[in-house]
């Protein structure tokens, strides 16, 4: 007898499992999401008439699969060799990114690089005793330089001390900085960079935009029979007796809520409203899940007439004279996302949570305030800023607060109990996922579905093994 998968969530995680359930004979599938097209935060749209995509969208060629994955949904001839190119602007300094230390000495000056030194050496003999994102961080490269590369940024994106956020998230996407490569850096003779995940040289992009790579995917799914329902939110999963039975939606636009069996239930949406969404999820798991929290962002599109904008794909801005912190332009990922215009699109992301007034912030404020961080960033001058576009993301993040694992870890295993039911992606798994490890777990999700999986689906992006290399096809 057919299977019937209900996945939701068209993202890279949702398409993966998608991609390798379709092909598989007795199981048919349906992808919901509530977006009008595909491809979750990894999609690319218009905006000021040009295309753009939810900020920089690299893929981190960390694991075959989904290199393999990715590049199979996209031809040659649809692909470009990007020379990357991104910096930190402090001080009115350029740094370059990922940080190179002999880099950042020689533009901090010979008193400040004493300094970092000096403080690098107190941290290796005298390490902070905590587990906090700050402790971890300060140990691995000296108080000094996490204050100056590190803590500005980190506390913007996610709204709290770095003495709140868990280690974790750095043991994540961080590597500690090791003395005798760094000398030989400084001597120039080896080149080390302190974040290894982004220490790839060139990567090859679909000029008409990251998205390209899942509207390609979507013909091929339906092609093998996925009905794709775009403009449909899901809003409940079913469950009896512990197992998955269905989904409750509603499609935009209609007031009517309807429903569907399904033998196999798979959610990349927001992993707290999915579970709450449960009614057989008992009172003490709800209490663990509404202490997690996510962050938002506001990407602001700004259409400028100059362009001197600089060489950078994307440049963390590190002052708080500002009050977005990283700026993307689009034109140095590939002019082809222009569609001729003589503008260039940027794109500054704005963090905030739920409750802050900058959420709420009324468009044409908001407006403003990202024209006067423009000026401030010396980005363009007033006339030569021709349009601004906002998008705003709900629940862009997972907060990986102090202590979070002993809210999430409850969770998993309440969750675990259910059977035919499985939470995968970014959001989904409340993981905070880069798209490789996304479509990591779709595919690997599929792969359980089978019985050709036994691993646990939760423990994908929890090491921090990296290979990045730039890499062809
Ligand atoms: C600003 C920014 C920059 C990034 N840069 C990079 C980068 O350079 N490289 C990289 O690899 N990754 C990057 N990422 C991360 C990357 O975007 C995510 O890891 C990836 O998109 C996660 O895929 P996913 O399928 O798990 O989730 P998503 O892409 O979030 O897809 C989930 C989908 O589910 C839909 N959905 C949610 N709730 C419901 C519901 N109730 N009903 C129906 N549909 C629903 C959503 O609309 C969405 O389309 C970046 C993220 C951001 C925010």
């Amino acid at each position: 007898m057919t299977k019937r998968v209900a996945i939701i969530g068209a993202g890279p995680a949702g398409m993966a499992c998608a991609r390798i359930l379709c092909r598989e004979p007795g199981y048919s599938v349906d992808l919901y999401d509530d977006r009008n097209s595909v491809g979750g935060l990894c999609g690319s749209f218009k905006a000021c008439n040009q295309i753009v995509d939810y900020g920089p969208h690299l893929l981190y060629l960390r694991d075959q699969r989904a290199t393999d994955f990715y590049y199979s949904n996209v031809k040659d001839d649809e692909l470009i060799e990007v020379p990357r190119f991104s910096r930190i602007f402090y001080r009115n300094k350029y740094f370059l990114y990922p940080v190179r230390v002999a880099d950042a000495l020689r533009n901090l000056g010979f008193l400040e690089s004493v300094r970092c030194v000096l403080s690098f050496i107190k941290g290796k003999l005298f390490p902070l005793k905590g587990d906090s994102f700050e402790d971890w961080v300060a140990n691995s490269f000296g108080y000094r330089l996490y204050s100056i590369f590190f803590k500005v940024y980190s506390e913007k994106v996610w709204g709290v001390k770095c003495t709140e956020l868990d280690q974790s998230f750095a043991q994540q996407r961080m590597k500690k900085l090791d003395l005798v490569e760094t000398i030989k850096e400084a001597l120039r003779l080896k080149n080390t960079n302190t974040v290894e995940e982004t220490s790839i040289t060139h990567f090859r992009y679909p000029k008409l935009g990251s998205g390209v790579v899942y509207e390609h995917l979507a013909d091929e799914l339906r092609d093998h029979g996925v009905n794709i329902h775009l403009n449909t939110t899901v809003t409940k999963i079913h469950t009896r007796a512990k197992k998955a039975t269905g989904i409750d939606f509603y499609r935009q636009g209609s007031p009517e809520l309807c429903h569907e069996d399904y033998d196999i239930v798979v959610s990349s949406a927001p992993f707290t409203e999915m579970v709450k969404s449960i009614d057989e999820v008992d009172a003490a798991t709800r209490a663990y899940v509404n202490k997690l929290r996510y962050r938002n962002t506001v990407l602001a599109f700004v259409e400028v007439a100059n362009d001197h904008v600089g060489p950078d794909q994307w440049l963390y801005v590190v002052s708080n004279d500002v009050q977005f912190g990283r700026m993307t332009n689009f034109g140095n990922w590939s002019t082809y996302m222009k569609l001729g215009a003589p503008t260039n699109i940027l794109c500054l992301e704005y963090w905030m949570s739920d409750e802050d007034a900058l959420w709420s912030l009324p468009e044409d404020e908001f407006i403003a305030l990202v024209k006067k961080d423009v000026q401030t960033a010396q980005f363009a001058q007033a006339g030569q800023i021709k349009s601004v576009e906002l998008k705003r993301i709900h629940r862009s993040y997972p907060v990986y607060a102090k202590g979070y694992l002993d809210n999430l870890q409850p969770v998993y295993q309440a969750m675990d109990a259910f059977s035919d039911l499985y939470f995968i992606g970014r959001n989904g798994a409340f993981k905070y996922n880069n798209q490789d490890h996304s479509i990591i777990m779709g595919l690997l999700c599929a792969e359980k579905i089978l019985g050709r999986y036994q691993g646990s689906l939760w423990d994908i992006n929890t090491d921090n093994t990296y290979q990045y290399v730039s890499k062809t096809k």
